[in-house]
């Protein structure tokens, strides 16, 4: 029976040992000890190496811009649009049938009973006109949104200075040509752009996501000679971009001819 007793209390020692029970239970007594005793005793378990986290790396964004004008005569209905921006010049023209939602703006006009505009470029104009204000100009509209009919008798009257009709921008109504009023009198056309005024709503226009169209000396890019008076909408990132541009003009930050 001894012999017995003895020989059960060893297996079940042995049993309890291979099976990592009492390696276990034993394991909080030997929290106590030093590191240094812990480091000497025992076999130092290698370390797994991490497999390193890869990185995600963003998708490549599609460079929207250096796009080819496809569209066909009835397609151009609506604009050529190259990131979002409506390009509308000599050589990607729109029709008859184009005609953007529009809202009256009230903003003060010069030689026009209102101004017509779509929304996001009317609400650029009247912060850009607020916030000359406050310089101490009084700027006014002298034309905004033209339709294909009115473009095509403008263009009969003088065919040098304005663009034929389906080629000009204001039939987006995005664009406005700007004056400012000075004691009364209202200076347009170059004069505006040689006025404090003019100088002004250049240095700040695409603060407000508006660009001077037709920069001086840029006639070979844009096809429409120096127009110190007409801004267009494009938003303030377009903007921005267009200003840091060498020829500061859109076709050349659109990659577009
Ligand atoms: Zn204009």
């Amino acid at each position: 029976m001894r012999f017995s007793s003895v020989l059960t209390a060893f297996l079940l020692a042995f049993f309890l040992v291979t099976s990592g029970t009492l390696i276990c239970t034993a394991a909080p007594a030997a929290a106590d000890a030093t590191p240094a005793e812990t480091s000497e005793s025992s076999t130092p378990t290698p370390t797994p190496t991490p497999t390193p986290t890869p990185t995600p790396t963003p998708p490549p964004t599609p460079d929207c811009r250096a796009v080819t004008d496809t569209r066909t005569w009835s397609a151009t209905k609506t604009p050529f649009v190259v990131c979002s921006i409506a390009v509308i010049s000599k050589k990607h023209r729109v029709n008859a049938a184009y005609k953007p939602r529009l809202v009256t703006t009230k903003l003060a006009t010069s030689g026009i009973s209102k101004a017509r505009l779509q929304g996001s470029a009317a609400s650029a104009f009247k912060r850009l006109f607020a916030a000359a204000k406050k310089a101490g100009y009084k700027l006014a509209v002298r034309s905004a949104y033209r339709s294909f009919a009115s473009q095509k008798a403008s263009y009969r009257r003088n065919k040098v200075t304005t663009a034929p009709a389906g080629a000009s921008e204001h039939q987006s109504g995005l664009a406005a040509d700007l004056a400012v009023i000075r004691k009364g009198r209202v200076v347009y056309g170059y004069a505006f752009g040689r006025s404090s005024a003019g100088k002004w709503v250049n240095k700040h226009a695409a603060e407000f996501g508006l660009i001077l169209r037709y920069p001086n000396k840029q006639n070979k890019v844009t096809g429409i000679p120096y127009e110190p008076w007409h801004f267009r909408y494009v938003g303030v990132s377009v903007a921005t971009g267009v200003r840091a541009t060498p020829t500061k003009t859109l076709e050349r930050y659109l990659k577009v001819s």
